[in-house]
């Protein structure tokens, strides 16, 4: 497997913040670190990041299934208030990221230093999406898939923290293997680390949800058929609501256009899969003069929605019955 020079490393990283549902602001130059600054609705964070790529520790003294970054070209890392410094692996041969805690490695580096991380913690990120490993005298690394990129950056001192107590380690560890879990009923040492721990379990299963509705789409809007990487993964039964569930049967691949217009009950799909405009929304928005575009807009939807193909993975009449009903197509003329 070819190693990546430091600007594809750049892009690898540009992509992953994008894939986790983030922006990015180029702040420097090509020069490495990188400085960046990621954002979205009101949350933004300036970082650094040192990065090199993850391979096998090498030599019949290391074990078999230790890997490693070996820490080049710097002899220390830059530490700056309001910047977060990431120190980062990244192993193309599965895709996954390892994330070190800058904290326990500041002052100045000795000869070619290099920081371990075991392929178990990578591989399990590979699936789960986020793996911590423990490297003892309280120090976790963090392996974590493309996706967990955005979550990772606003988690980072939190997320390194666990390592200070193996009992929140081990709630942490038990997310990372069943994003599905109860948090409210792991034992951890104080409510910050539960935030966090539940934190990490919703990004773990709306990593996943997206996965699978966008795969099940064939990255298509289902009512448009637009791909250009701009669908997300939309909640049929809203996710605040209790009866909603993270499987692609509740779930609709949606361009951001559609999917805001889903939101605002402007457009749904019906029980026969018919995708239908909300004519009380026309008629309001054409009396106060903001129908401007709306000819194009009907225009440009499916008559029916785009289906995937596993029939299972089809929205579910109940769904879609009480999407419709909390969202106010039934108490209303459309
Ligand atoms: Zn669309």
């Amino acid at each position: 497997m070819p190693l990546l020079s430091k600007s594809e490393l750049l892009d690898t990283i540009v992509s992953a913040i994008v894939d986790s549902g983030w922006n990015v602001l180029y702040l420097s130059g090509p020069e490495h670190p990188f400085q960046l600054q990621v954002y979205r609705q009101g949350e933004s964070y300036r970082i650094l990041v040192y990065i090199w790529n993850i391979s096998h520790g090498g030599g019949a003294a290391r074990p078999a299934d230790e890997y490693r970054i070996q820490v080049t070209g710097t002899n220390h890392f830059q530490q700056q208030p309001g910047v977060k410094t990431l120190v980062l692996g990244w192993w193309q041969e599965i895709g996954v990221f390892a994330g070190f805690d800058v904290r326990k490695h500041s002052g100045v580096l000795g000869f070619s230093p290099s920081l371990q991380i075991r392929k178990p913690s990578l591989e399990q990120a590979a699936q789960t999406g986020f793996a911590p490993y423990d490297k003892g005298n309280q120090e976790i690394a963090i392996a974590f898939r493309p996706d967990f990129f955005g979550e990772y950056v606003r988690s980072l001192e939190s997320l390194h923290d666990f390592g200070q107590s193996s009992q929140d380690l081990a709630a942490l560890e038990t997310v990372s293997q069943q994003p599905d879990v109860n948090t409210a009923e792991l034992p951890v040492t104080s409510q910050a680390r539960r935030t966090t721990v539940t934190s990490v379990s919703r990004k773990l299963r709306d990593a996943k949800f997206r996965k699978s509705v966008l795969a099940a789409y064939s990255y298509r809007c289902a009512f448009c058929g637009l791909q250009l990487n701009l669908t997300d993964a939309a909640h049929i039964v809203p996710v605040t609501h209790e009866s909603s569930v993270d499987r692609t049967f509740n779930g609709l691949a949606l361009c951001a256009l559609h999917h805001r217009a889903f939101d605002q009950s402007l457009v749904t799909l019906w029980e026969d899969y018919s995708v239908r405009c909300s004519e009380e929304q026309v008629a309001r928005l054409t009396a106060s003069a903001r129908h401007g575009g709306l000819q194009g807009f009907k225009e440009g939807l499916y008559q029916t929605i785009a289906l995937p193909n596993i029939v299972s993975d089809r929205p579910h009449v109940d769904c879609i019955k009480l999407g419709n009903e909390i969202r106010g197509w039934l108490t209303r003329a459309t």
